[in-house]
């Protein structure tokens, strides 16, 4: 029992926190940021913060997470950052030559009252950003929020500091994906292209968080928003956002600052929710839906009638981010499953409502909570009171698992013990397809374990 200290009585906790479903929100920075080609993201606080991100970074995605840090010392933890970060831009400049500086603080640089803007505006004012060269910033101090509104409040910063609005309009579409794995972000444009839609999308980690070994070591891989890109997407005809929590911010933000239409959507994981992508996209684009999307999601649909005896009734606990969260519940109950508990330590009344909107009208008794107080001891409790028959979260959701024997399946961030999440997508049809086959894996490895001699199959 590797949580033998998790009791079945659960208590009402108002200021105590065990094993949080979240992490802090310069990761979702720093992620986000790493969308953008050539950027090198920069965390306005102490070593110790910068280390932390890029190592949870860098173990999930399996890939080296390049940033740089203020590092403050005592001096700057009692003054304030400024001397450091103007120092920091312009080494980072000309030592490491990239496109964009992407600025993000820390709960120390916060706490001090450092004011990004100023300081920015002040490099940009000593001459410190050369000519072309671009630095943004976002404010994220991790004693709010989470991870996930780390992610947003770099897109805002995107948008603020290279967005721009030209007399010619493009006519794109503007895609603005929330936080979700490359492979993810590839198929996202790959189902937007076969929709005929001209695209631009930001920010875009394929190519960058799960760039190909080549043999020659690039600081910048290839991927990611060109600056180019961004300066024109504020002449866009249209923004689709996915992910109320992580894309939502900066869609609104595109429609405040450059009026562009916009409509915001779940992230398009399983059948409904990308079913609901591509009508956005047929609205925009006008066009048919063309014979290789309909192909996939009749895959799909197969798949799932096939094999609904295997997932009819079965009991789920969830964790992890809103956004992953919700489209992933509303395919569970397609699927004819009980998703039961579900739990994320990202605060917002958004995401209790959107769940009871997904079994209004039916029969369905679920334990959900988010923000304060829900965390993973409170998920164990209830999953010890009430067993379910699979478990979805992130990598730390193993030690629960194990103790209570129960199937698992890794999805979310971060993923530090398996691989392939960043190189096989669960958007889209076929990626629900990929999602199917992992769950019916675990189901029929189970029964293949668990069966008596007697009704061991061969063929199941
Ligand atoms: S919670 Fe705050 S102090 Fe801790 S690593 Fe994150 S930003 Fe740094």
């Amino acid at each position: 029992m590797l949580l033998r200290h998790t009791s079945v009585d659960v208590a009402e906790r108002n200021a105590l926190t065990v094993n949080p479903a979240k992490t802090c929100q310069p990761i979702g920075a720093m992620y986000a940021a790493l969308g953008i080609h050539g950027c090198l993201p920069h965390s306005h606080g102490s070593q110790g913060c910068c280390s932390y991100h890029r190592s949870t970074l860098t173990r999930h995605y399996k890939e080296p997470v390049m940033a740089a840090t203020s590092s403050f010392t005592e001096g700057a933890s009692v003054f304030g950052g400024q001397a450091n970060l103007l120092k920091s831009i312009e080494t980072i400049f000309s030592v490491y030559k990239p496109e964009v500086i992407a600025v993000h603080s820390t709960c120390l640089s916060e706490t001090i009252g450092d004011d990004l803007n100023q300081i920015v505006q002040k490099a940009r004012d000593d001459g410190k950003v050369p000519e072309g060269k671009k630095v943004i910033f976002a404010s994220t101090p991790s004693y709010v929020g989470s991870h996930v509104t780390g992610y947003a409040n770099m897109v805002q910063g995107i948008i603020r500091g290279l967005v721009e609005r030209h007399a010619e309009p493009t006519g794109k579409l503007n895609i603005i994906p929330g936080w979700c794995e490359p492979a993810d972000m590839a198929e996202i444009k790959r189902i937007a292209l076969a929709m005929g839609a001209d695209v631009t999308m930001f920010p875009d980690t394929s190519n960058v968080m799960n760039a190909p070994m080549t043999g020659k070591h690039e600081f910048y891989p290839r991927g990611g928003t060109t600056i180019e890109e961004l300066s024109r997407a504020g002449d866009a005809a249209y923004t689709i956002g996915l992910g109320p929590f992580t894309a939502g911010p900066g869609t609104e933000m595109m429609d405040k600052n450059f009026s562009t239409p916009h409509s915001i959507q779940d992230l398009p994981y399983g059948l409904a929710a990308t079913d609901r992508y591509i009508m956005a996209l047929k609205r925009v684009t006008g066009g048919d839906v063309p014979e290789e999307l309909n192909t996939e999601r009749g895959r799909l649909l197969d798949m799932m009638t096939d094999m609904h005896q295997y997932l009819h009734g079965k009991r789920v606990a969830l964790f992890g981010d809103p956004d992953l969260l919700i489209p992933l519940t509303e395919f569970l109950r397609d699927l004819d499953m009980r998703p039961v508990q579900v739990v994320t330590g990202t605060p917002g009344k958004a995401f209790a409502r959107r769940m009871k909107e997904l079994f209004e009208g039916r029969n369905a008794q679920i334990n959900v909570k988010n923000g304060q107080g829900a965390d993973l001891f409170l998920l164990h409790q209830w999953m010890k009171n009430e067993p379910v028959d699979l478990l979805i979260g992130n990598s730390y959701g193993k030690y629960m698992a194990r103790d209570e024997d129960t199937s698992f399946l890794r999805m979310g961030f971060p993923i530090l013990d398996r691989v392939g999440h960043s190189y096989f997508p669960y958007v889209g049809y076929t990626g629900a397809l990929r999602l199917l086959e992992k769950i019916l894996g675990l189901f029929m490895d189970r029964q293949d374990r668990d069966s008596p001699e007697e009704r061991f199959e061969l063929a199941m």
